[in-house]
């Protein structure tokens, strides 16, 4: 059922491209805003998708399309920094027994291409490049976005999917603070870093399918191999945790591939026998934690901005995807069970409520879209 509700998704990453997915299926209007002048970057870096996921993928009918872009990990093991194999893990085989699927390597720039071309035609029109957010009014009868170049949109609620410095969660906690300025809210720079990545990739260097480890004082290495390439990412302590957004430059992160480059991938292969061909590389701090306010208003955040995680498990966007998931059946049953196909503000408002408590349950839940 069609309806003039109509949804601003602020950010077409990889959980905003999926909202939007969710949304056009449920036939509620959006529109998506991101800021880069392209959808697709890249940067080399990768993204392993476990099976819940792949479940979710199905659902919105975009599983084929992603599998064959993959690569399935089905080998794992342990090094030291010499290359002494201490562990042969049996983790991915026992994910694919209990689950039904491997683990999936995406080469991140392929996922977010796949997400954005499997969009039907009308659903692509609503995805528009260099609108990045700087401010957002709200009040009960509505929200206005307006972007960096002074256009703006107006609609019912605001999605924040802009990752993990959120200007919509900036924008929030003013909405919030300016409505009660005595009120408990997260500090503007919520997450905390204790750890540094240099991740890229390279040509495959080995045979696919390989998911390994490598151990060390204060640094450690995953690698992933695929049929076309390989992924690593070289993961350093920090002297000091920080809150403080840092740039790397190109002199850092050569530093850090030097010191890294006796370091094994594999029995057979070092950094540094892959460091000349890389592909495309970036350095991050690792930023962690959990929002204690996820929604104000006509307002409510999804993925990296609300939660982040240290990259190593694999958590952020599977559990940006549980968001969506949550957020849109919630969504989409009170959009449906209003008369007119526009949810009254008390109802718009709890059901935003119940994506973020839901979320934040301590039992642990997996969902699926409710058709
Ligand atoms: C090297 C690396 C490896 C990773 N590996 C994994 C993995 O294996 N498995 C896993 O689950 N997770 C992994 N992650 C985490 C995962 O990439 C993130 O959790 C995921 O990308 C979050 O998606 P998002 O859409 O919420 O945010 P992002 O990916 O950060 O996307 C946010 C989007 O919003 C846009 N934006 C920002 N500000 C504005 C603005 N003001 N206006 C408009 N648009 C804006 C940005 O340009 C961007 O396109 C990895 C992360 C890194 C860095």
């Amino acid at each position: 059922m069609p309806s003039d509700f109509k949804v601003i998704i602020v950010g077409g990453g990889p959980i905003g491209l999926l909202a939007a997915h969710a949304l056009q299926l449920a036939g509620i209007d959006f529109v998506v805003l991101e800021q880069r002048p392209r959808i697709v970057e890249d940067q080399g870096a990768s993204i392993i998708v476990w099976p819940h996921t792949l479940r979710v993928m199905h659902q919105l009918g975009i599983l084929e399309d992603l599998l064959s872009m993959g690569d399935e990990l089905k080998r794992h093991l342990s090094f030291t920094k010499e290359g002494y194999a201490f562990s042969v893990g049996d983790r991915w085989e026992r994910t694919h027994q209990n689950h039904g699927y491997w683990p999936v390597a995406f080469h991140r720039a392929e996922l977010i291409e796949v997400l954005y071309n499997t969009l039907p035609p009308d659903a692509k029109e609503k995805v528009f490049t260099s609108k990045g957010l700087v401010d957002i009014e709200a009040d009960e009868a509505g929200v206005r976005a307006t972007c960096i170049d002074g256009s703006f949109y107006k609609g019912s609620l605001v999605i924040g999917a802009d990752g993990v410095h959120s200007k919509t969660r900036s924008q929030m906690r003013k909405l919030a603070l300016e409505a009660d300025t005595q009120r408990d809210w997260d500090p503007e720079e919520p997450y905390l870093s204790t750890y540094r990545l240099l991740f890229g990739s390279f040509p495959s260097p080995c045979q696919p399918n390989f998911g390994y480890d490598t151990h060390s004082q204060d640094k450690s290495i995953s690698f992933f191999s695929g049929e076309k390439r390989g992924w690593f990412f070289l993961y350093e302590k920090l002297p000091s945790p920080t809150q403080e957004r840092v740039k790397y430059t190109e002199d850092d992160i050569q530093a850090v591939a030097k010191e890294f480059s006796d370091f094994a991938l594999t029995q057979t292969v070092k950094v540094k026998d892959v460091w000349s061909q890389m592909c495309g590389y970036g350095m991050t701090t690792l930023q962690e934690g959990i929002l204690g306010h996820w929604t104000f208003g006509r307002v409510v955040l999804i993925g990296d901005s609300c939660h982040k995680f240290t990259t190593h498990i694999g958590l952020g966007f599977n559990n940006g995807v549980q968001d969506v998931v949550v957020l849109f059946n919630a969504l989409r049953k009170a959009v449906h069970q209003s008369s007119s196909g526009i949810p009254g503000y008390l109802t718009l408002i709890k059901a935003l409520q119940t994506h973020e408590e839901s979320r934040k349950d301590h039992k642990f839940h997996l969902y699926y879209l409710i058709s």
